[in-house]
């Protein structure tokens, strides 16, 4: 029997997953600044957050790691499982169970298991599989496509969810290059995971006026997502979250 599961989108990368009981946050984002903008609300404050069980953060980038907004979590003890970069920074902002993961290792946290899984962006990262009471997700940060994430239905059967970034982001001074896997590959990505359910994320931010015009370039319309999945992953159901729209899954393994 599969506990209920319940997945909310916070905004970008921010999402709550509460298995049963247990509550998971990923890549903590609750504020903004110069060239970095949610481009769609927070759902949530860092004081209205619930009880939560453990953090995930896959890298150090502002819009993935806001620890000057998420230290005023009210428990400094909750774990945080990291990449590495992310540790000393978690420290620093008072937070006192903080364990870095390396690719393939695992931390079990109220009776869930989190696996780090490898990962390649702009800098060090690593993607995570938190499963646990029948259910598994796969939460794939901001990364590009790698071939270990091809892996993943060996190792941990079918996914309940794959949370993928889908804006093809990239760095216009760099000469335009991209660090962020792009919808088709996302889609690409979930033909090969087969989960139940595929959820775009990264995709609303912006940069501004100027830094959309200088800095980043982005697909802001996850709805290319959603039909290259309709084309390529027939087999899995595709949604968008609006920020603090959860879906359900109820004990019995469907969607609701
Ligand atoms: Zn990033």
């Amino acid at each position: 029997m599969s506990e209920g599961m319940t997945v909310t989108r916070i905004t970008h990368s921010c999402h709550l997953i509460q298995i049963g009981d247990t509550t998971v946050l990923t890549d903590p984002w609750f504020s903004e600044r110069a060239f970095y903008h949610p481009g769609e609300p927070v759902a949530c404050a860092v004081a209205d957050l619930p009880r939560l069980d453990a953090v995930l953060i896959s890298h150090h980038h502002y819009d993935h790691c806001d620890l000057d907004a998420f230290r005023g979590y009210r428990d400094k003890a909750v774990p945080m499982l990291v990449a590495g970069p992310v540790a000393a920074k978690a420290e620093s902002a008072g937070f006192t169970s903080v364990r870095a993961l390396e690719p393939w290792q695992t931390a079990t946290v109220a009776g869930l298991t989190v696996t780090a899984v490898p990962a390649k962006h702009a800098v060090y990262e690593v993607t995570f599989v938190i499963s646990g009471g029948g259910r598994s997700v796969y939460f794939a940060a901001d990364s590009l496509v790698v071939p270990e994430m091809r892996t993943l239905p060996d190792r941990f059967g079918q996914f309940d969810v794959a949370l993928l970034p889908v804006n093809g982001l990239r760095i216009r001074p760099q000469f335009n290059k991209q660090i962020v896997m792009n919808a088709e590959e996302a889609a690409q990505l979930t033909a090969v995971l087969k989960p139940r359910l595929t959820v775009p994320h990264h995709y609303a931010f912006t940069g501004g006026a100027v830094g959309d015009r200088l800095i980043t370039k982005g697909d802001r319309d996850p709805g290319h997502f959603v039909s290259a999945v309709r084309q390529l992953a027939p087999d899995s159901a595709v949604r968008v979250l609006q920020p603090g729209e959860p879906v359900h899954f109820s004990a019995d393994a469907r969607v609701g």
